[in-house]
């Protein structure tokens, strides 16, 4: 085995790479701002502060059956979607997987799939509730269409860059989160799949495009009432937030700009730290970075979110197999999945944090969907279980850990046995005890960026002041949040408060009420599509 100094050292320089302190957060944050400030003002600016068009906030009292489609996760969904008018909806939903050959081919192909997708739904899932109180009326979805029949309305949830110049007419920018379809950007999305629909003589229209953080932030409000950011931490990361017109000067004369009011804008900032290099980026970093399909490009993106943590983890342990002078890890013995790209998923994180958290403090209850539904919503603040304690389970020899120390490692080292298929021989407990603190490293980094992003929205819209200090007089302030991560990863949301605490202070942090916006991009699309309708 390595000496401890050795290793010590080793793990000591990683454990720096990945500390974010207060000044740190501040930084970025600041660095946050000035993006926005940019991306309000010039088009092409890599945080692209898009415009949606989208000049209201539901409350709630909105009613109708819409369909929608939402592509842009690791899955494609289609729903129907009811609003009930009374915070409340009925929702059917069916998945389907999109493969990388559809991620990757032509667009046109892509497309189809997605209208076959509808057509499927169509035929086979959507239920028999007519959209009018009369349930006499043939199935307005399922049945064989007349012709004088209006067409099905449709909201696109669309997960990409897209600029918008309409509630639906939007140009793809680029591609992002493994997909790179051909002859696709630069394109109208609306009218790519509007014209596969028509192939196909689907009697469907495509009503209203809208990105999965404005779907989060319009469901939320929706549901709770009100809401000023919606926020996705799952397959990527993103952000949506309620501006003042008058602060999106690229809009210029234009009759929106004009009209003034407020208008939801999806910020993009995945791409935050495309062109500077303001966030502390280790060799686990680049190497992700360079072997991805979009290298320089979704830089904050890649340090957050569930596409990347585990790939990040990945590389940091095989550095940690092939640590010379001596391995740190496995007895220097690597695997399948170690050794494949993205052979480490996110939600193995998720179980190793669990394994270690189990018994040890509360369990933590995460985003918790009834409760969003059920209005009461709002995240109880977490207990923040420590981060990284490696030493102590690193450096006590393993017959002096207290049997439930013991008892979690052993549940980690199951786990890392099971998942990236080693031989048990050769995971100990002190490399449970590792892989632990490793996993920790990364999420909690990746939370405390989060916390960035979100407090950058607070100082945008004057609700907080960066330091502290200042307090708005709402008595509230909601952001709707989707995504595994922050759904399932353990204290994630706890660590993100943590986060914003240092940043906006206490007393704004403790009027922020994080809710799960559920099936955010399902409802978002359907009210997205009932203002497309009453716009005309
Ligand atoms: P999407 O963002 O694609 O709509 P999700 O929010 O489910 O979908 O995010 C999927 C991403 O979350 C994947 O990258 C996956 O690795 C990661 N993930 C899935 N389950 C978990 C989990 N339990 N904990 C953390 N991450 C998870």
């Amino acid at each position: 085995a390595p000496s401890p100094d050795d290793a010590r050292r080793i793990l000591d320089e990683i454990e720096d790479q990945f500390r974010l302190p207060k000044e740190d957060l501040m930084r970025i944050t600041s660095q946050f701002l000035e993006d926005f400030a940019l991306g309000l003002s010039e088009y092409n600016h890599p945080m692209a502060m898009i415009p949606t068009f989208v000049t209201g906030v539901p409350d709630g009292s909105e009613t109708g059956t819409f369909l929608a489609l939402d592509l842009g996760g690791t899955n494609l969904r289609v729903c129907e979607v009811e609003l009930l008018g009374n915070h409340e909806f009925v929702l059917r939903q069916q998945k389907y997987k999109v493969s990388d050959a559809l991620k990757t081919g032509e667009a046109t192909t892509l497309f189809d799939y997605l209208a076959d997708s509808v057509d499927a739904f169509l035929t086979e899932f959507a239920s028999a509730v007519p959209s009018s109180p009369s349930f006499e009326q043939p199935n307005p979805f399922g049945s064989p269409t007349l012709s004088e029949e209006p067409a099905v309305p449709l909201g696109l949830t669309f997960s990409f860059p897209v600029e918008q110049t309409a509630l639906d007419q939007g140009k793809i920018l680029t591609w992002t989160k493994g997909f790179a379809a051909k002859n696709a950007v630069g394109n109208d999305v609306v009218k790519l799949l509007q014209d596969a629909f028509d192939r196909k003589h689907l009697h469907v229209k495509c009503v209203a495009l809208v990105n999965d953080t404005v779907g989060a932030l319009l469901s939320r409000a929706y549901t709770g009432g009100s809401c000023v950011l919606g926020a996705i931490f799952g397959t990527g990361t993103n952000g949506a937030y309620v501006e003042r017109v008058e602060n999106i000067k690229k809009l210029g004369d234009s009759p929106a700009r004009q009209r003034g009011g407020h208008m939801i804008v999806n910020a993009e900032w995945g791409a935050f730290n495309n062109t500077r290099t303001v966030l502390p980026t280790t060799p686990y970093d680049n190497k992700v970075d360079r072997q991805s399909i979009n290298p320089r490009l979704q830089g904050f993106e890649k340090f957050i979110s569930g596409m990347y943590l585990g790939e990040i983890l990945r590389n940091m342990l095989i550095s940690l197999v092939d640590a010379a002078p001596k391995p740190l890890l496995f007895n220097g013995r690597s695997s399948g999945p170690l050794n494949t790209h993205y052979g480490l998923d996110t939600a193995v994180m998720s179980e190793i944090e669990d394994a270690w958290e189990t018994g040890r403090v509360p369990v933590v209850p995460v985003l918790d969907s009834d409760a969003a539904k059920s209005n009461t919503n709002g995240i109880a603040a977490e207990e923040l279980a420590s981060v990284p304690d490696w030493q102590s389970a690193f450096f006590t020899e393993v017959d002096k850990l207290s049997p439930d120390d013991k008892a979690r490692l052993e549940r980690v080292q199951g786990i890392i046995v099971q998942r990236l298929a080693l031989d048990p021989a050769d995971v100990s407990l002190h490399d449970a005890a590792v892989v632990r603190w490793a996993t920790s490293l990364v999420a909690n980094r990746a939370a405390r960026l989060s916390g960035c992003a979100v407090a950058a929205v607070l100082v945008q819209t004057e609700r907080a002041k960066l330091g502290g200090g200042f307090a708005t007089d709402e008595e509230k302030i909601c952001v709707g949040v989707d995504g595994s991560l922050i759904q399932h990863y353990p204290n994630f949301n706890a660590r993100l408060r943590e986060s914003l605490r240092e940043l906006v202070g206490d007393e704004v942090e403790a009027k922020v009420e994080i809710g799960l916006a559920k099936d955010g991009s399902g409802v978002g699309a359907a009210l997205c599509a009932l203002q497309a309708i009453k716009q005309g």
